[in-house]
C-alpha cells in the first residue's frame, strides 16, 4: 500500500518542486493543467496529464469538480495543492478525502480554523503564542472599539476577519476617526471577501516579519525547523527571504520554536505549517498561521537538509516524521529571491516569449523554475516565474555567492525582478540585515525621487 501516484493540483515552480520529491520516493505524478498551460514544464515532466479547463484559474486550478475528475481518471490515490488555488480551502481537503483519496496536508477543521483570522488568533492564544495585544473577537460597537483602542494604545489597526493579501486593513491614529474606518474597512472587507466581520489590533511600527516552519505527525508529536526572515515586503508581498533571520540568536530560536512546536503538537497539526509574527524590539506578537507550504520553504530546506515536501508526502500516507527535533542542526545562511515577470521598477506586469533562458549553476545555488527557452509566460497567472536559493556558510558568503549567482541568470524577452535583487545586494542596510517590513517600500520610494 501506500501512496502510488499523487495529483498534483497546481502550476509553475511549484508542481514541479512536489513533482521532484515524488520522483525521488518512486511516486508518479498527475499534472493537471488549463489550456493555456499545456506547454508547461510540469505537464512535460510529469507521468500523466490532464487538461482541466480554461485559462481562468476559476475554472482551471481552482475547478474542483475537474480536479476529482482527474484524479479518478488517471487513480491517483492522492492530491498535493502546493500553495495558493485550493491549498487552504478546507472543503476540498473535505471533498479530497471523502472520495478515499490521500489529501495531502493539514486536517481540513485546522485549515478552517486557521482560516478565521479571529479564530486563529484565539487558537494562538489559547496554545500559548503571544498575540498583538487588542480585541478579543469582533466588535461591532463603537464603544466597545474606542475602549479597546485606549488599551492598547494608538495607532491601531482595523482588520477583517476574513482577510488576506493584505487587503481591508486600516491603520486609525486617534479616537476621533475610528468609527469613520471601523466602518470603512468592515464595507471593504463585506465587498472584498462577503464578510463585515473586523477586528481591532495594535498597530506595530516598524516590525520585521519572522515566520517558524513547523510540522506535525497528527498524533501529538511536532517538530520546529527555525525560522525565516521575510520583511523584504512591498504592498505586503514577500520580494526575498532568508533563514536564519539576522536579528534572532541560536538561544531566541529555540525559545520560540519549542513554544510553536508544543502548541502544534497540543493542537495534534498535522503536515507543514507557518506560524507568522511580527518581531519589534525583542518581541514576537502572532499575526496568523498558514496551513501549507510556503513560496519561500527552500531556504529552510538549504540550512536544515530536511526535503519538506518528502516530510509533507510520508506524513500524509501514516508515516512518522524522518527526524526529531534533536536531530535538526542549522547550518550557514540561505537567502531566497523571487524572480517574477515584471519591470523591476514599475512592477507591470510582463508575460511574453522566453527568447533565452541559463539558470544560474555552481556550489549551493538552487534554481526552481518552468522556465525554458521557447516557453511563453501567460498573462493569467501570479508573475513569479523562477526562486533562486544560494546557501553559504556565513550571511556575508551567501550575499557574495547571490551576486555571483544573479550575474549568471539569464532570462531574456520579458523584463524580470533580477535588476531589484542585484540593487539590493549592494544596498548598506541589506548586508548589515538592517531593514524591517517598511524598509523596501522606502528604499524603493528614495530612488524615485
Ligand atoms: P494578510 O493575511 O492579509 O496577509 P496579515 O495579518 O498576515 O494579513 O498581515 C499582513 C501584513 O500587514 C503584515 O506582514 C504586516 O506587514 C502588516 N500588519 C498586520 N498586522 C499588523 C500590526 N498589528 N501592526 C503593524 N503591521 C501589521
Amino acid at each position: 500500500m501506500g501512496i502510488s501516484r499523487i495529483l498534483i493540483a497546481n502550476r509553475g515552480e511549484i508542481a514541479l518542486r512536489i513533482h521532484r520529491a515524488a520522483h525521488e520516493m518512486g511516486i508518479e505524478t498527475v499534472a493537471v493543467h488549463s489550456t493555456a498551460d499545456a506547454d508547461a514544464m510540469h505537464v512535460r515532466l510529469a507521468d500523466h496529464a490532464v487538461c482541466i479547463g480554461p485559462p481562468a484559474a476559476k475554472d482551471s486550478y481552482l475547478n474542483v469538480a475537474a480536479i476529482i475528475s482527474a484524479a479518478e481518471i488517471t487513480h491517483a490515490d492522492a492530491i498535493h495543492p502546493g500553495y495558493g488555488f485550493l491549498s487552504e480551502n478546507a472543503k476540498f481537503a473535505e471533498i479530497v478525502e471523502a472520495h478515499g483519496i490521500t489529501w495531502i496536508g493539514p486536517k481540513p477543521e485546522h485549515i478552517r480554523t486557521m482560516g478565521d483570522k479571529i479564530e486563529a488568533k484565539r487558537t494562538a492564544g489559547a496554545l500559548g503564542l503571544p498575540l498583538v495585544p487588542g480585541s478579543d473577537g469582533a466588535v461591532s460597537d463603537i464603544a466597545e472599539a474606542k475602549a479597546i483602542a485606549e488599551a492598547a494604545g494608538y495607532p491601531v489597526i482595523i482588520k477583517a476577519a476574513s482577510g488576506g493579501g493584505g487587503r481591508g486593513m486600516k491603520v486609525c491614529n486617534g479616537p476621533d476617526e475610528l468609527e469613520t474606518l471601523i466602518q470603512q474597512a468592515g464595507s471593504e472587507a463585506k465587498a472584498a471577501f462577503g464578510d463585515a466581520t473586523v477586528y481591532i489590533e495594535k498597530y506595530l511600527g516598524n516590525p520585521r516579519h519572522i515566520e517558524f516552519q513547523v510540522f506535525g505527525d497528527g498524533n501529538g508529536n511536532a517538530i520546529h525547523l527555525g525560522e525565516r526572515d521575510c520583511s523584504l515586503q512591498r504592498r505586503h508581498q514577500k520580494v526575498l527571504e532568508e533563514a536564519p533571520s539576522p536579528v534572532i540568536s541560536p538561544e531566541e530560536r529555540e525559545r520560540m520554536g519549542g513554544i510553536v512546536s508544543k502548541a502544534m503538537a497540543d493542537m495534534g497539526y498535522r503536515g507543514a505549517g507557518t506560524i507568522e509574527f511580527l518581531w519589534e524590539n525583542g518581541e514576537f506578537y502572532f499575526i496568523e498561521m498558514n496551513t501549507r507550504l510556503q513560496v519561500e520553504h527552500p531556504v529552510t530546506e538549504a540550512i536544515t537538509g530536511v526535503d519538506l515536501v518528502r516530510e509533507q508526502i510520508r506524513i500524509a500516507d501514516g508515516k512518522p516524521l524522518s527526524v526529531k527535533q534533536e536531530d535538526i542542526e542549522f547550518n550557514g545562511h540561505s537567502i531566497e529571491c523571487r524572480i517574477n515577470a515584471e519591470d523591476p521598477w514599475n512592477f507591470a506586469p510582463s508575460p511574453g516569449l522566453v527568447s533565452a533562458y541559463h539558470p544560474a549553476g555552481g556550489m549551493n545555488v538552487r534554481v526552481d523554475s518552468g522556465l525554458y527557452a521557447g516557453y511563453r509566460i501567460p498573462p493569467y497567472y501570479d508573475s513569479m516565474i523562477a526562486k533562486l536559493i544560494v546557501k553559504g556558510r556565513t550571511r556575508e558568503g551567501c550575499i557574495m555567492r547571490l551576486k555571483r549567482a544573479l550575474e549568471e541568470m539569464v532570462i531574456s524577452g520579458v523584463k524580470t525582478s533580477i535588476p531589484l535583487h542585484q540593487a539590493l545586494m549592494s544596498e548598506p542596510d541589506f548586508i548589515h540585515g538592517d531593514y524591517t517590513i517598511k524598509w523596501l517600500e522606502e528604499w524603493l520610494a528614495g530612488r524615485q525621487s
